[in-house]
């Protein structure tokens, strides 16, 4: 019998007919980027969704981080975190500064009580990342910048949707990162935006992002980061069932935790408390002693029945080559889970009879 394939992840779809409608304006306008209406339109309403005072849209989630450390115009070093995706590292790297790596917790997040061992007078910021949905010690954090005069940058590509004591997750620092890409709970094809504390920081944004115009002056080095129209009208229409969505991914996520929270060997995700959750990851940390198998042979195991699970965040960011020296000894936590930790199938409308049968598989080993 033919197996069913079941992918890591499995991008929210609009009807087709849904999405033609949205784009048809497009013909009337003929405008099909640098800020058209219905660009302009996705930002009030995702201003609204998001809670956020201001925010600005992206190509995609990594220019728009390249392009707030930019904007911030950060130098020195930058406190981070290596268990993140490329993304993170590359974009401190190609903003001419030096990222610095601090330990994690058990929870994925920086470890917020080993920042200032690193913090030197060549430090200008602290660029930390909400993992899988769950987010940082937003409080501590910030308590550290403030003492230390620096700014706070989230990755938050993973935490759409995510609200914590009633505000949302990107009302807190100064600027946060968050990725539309397709493989996201919520996209625009591929896409992102900064949302930000300083309403003043949005004209800088704005020039970094196209390419350092101001008017008819050059102000700086910009880059092109503009998003374009057609991926403002897939942003639209999945906007109007990001809570259904949203609501489908807990259904998965609960009916996980009731089958595996209990396995020995295995660590199920636990998120802080007060936070309104958006389900983005499923991962799992495996101990190799105890559950009887290590990760990379449940993976296979996984993969003989067709069900694709991703080693994510895998390698580490720090063992980029391009480094030329091994940066990982002083995040032996970060390297343990680079190594131990499976992120299973998560998407909306992935079927309970599905998590099920990826469940059995894990169960019998
Ligand atoms: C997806 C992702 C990014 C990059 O976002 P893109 O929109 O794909 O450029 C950055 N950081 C993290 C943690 C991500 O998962």
């Amino acid at each position: 019998m033919a197996q069913k394939f079941i992918n890591v992840t499995r991008s929210s779809m609009p009807s087709y007919e849904e999405y033609c409608e949205q784009i048809k304006s497009i013909w009337d306008t003929v405008h099909l980027t640098n800020m058209g209406p219905l660009h302009n339109e996705l930002k009030e309403q995702l201003k609204g969704y998001m809670k956020v005072e201001n925010i600005e849209l992206f190509v995609n989630g990594h220019l728009a981080l390249y392009c707030a450390l930019k904007a911030l115009k950060l130098g020195g070093e930058i406190i981070t975190t290596p268990f993140t995706f490329a993304s993170t590292t590359n974009a401190i790297v190609q903003a001419g500064c030096k990222p610095v790596f601090c330990e994690v917790k058990d929870d994925y997040t920086i470890d917020e009580t080993k920042i200032e061992a690193l913090i030197t007078e060549r430090t200008s910021a602290i660029l930390a990342v909400h993992v899988y949905g769950n987010i940082c010690d937003v409080e501590a954090i910030e308590e550290i910048a403030d003492k230390h005069g620096l700014k706070v940058i989230y990755d938050a590509a993973h935490a759409f949707g995510v609200e914590y004591r009633g505000r949302g997750i990107g009302d807190y620092g100064d600027v946060s990162m968050f990725s539309f890409h397709a493989t996201k709970v919520y996209h625009t094809i591929e896409g992102g935006c900064l949302t930000f504390r300083d309403p003043a920081l949005a004209a800088e944004i704005a020039k970094e992002r196209n390419f350092g115009l101001n008017g008819e002056a050059l102000d700086c080095f910009g880059t092109n980061a503009k998003m374009n129209e057609f991926q403002a009208a897939m942003g639209l229409c999945n906007l109007r069932h990001i809570e259904e969505e949203i609501a489908s991914r807990g259904e998965a996520f609960c009916r996980y935790n009731m089958r595996l929270k209990d396995v020995q060997g295995l660590t199920t995700l636990k998120c802080v408390e007060g936070l309104k959750q958006n389900f983005a990851y499923y991962p799992i940390l495996i101990d190799p002693e105890t559950f009887g198998m290590d990760r990379d042979q449940l993976a296979v195991k996984l993969g003989e029945s067709g069900i694709f699970a991703r080693k994510y965040f895998y390698p580490l960011v720090s063992e980029n080559k391009a480094f030329g020296e091994d940066l990982t000894a002083e995040t032996a936590k970060a390297l343990r889970f680079s190594r131990n930790v499976l992120c299973l199938p998560m998407f909306a409308h992935l079927d309970t009879a599905d998590v099920d049968r990826i469940c059995d598989i894990i169960l019998k080993k």
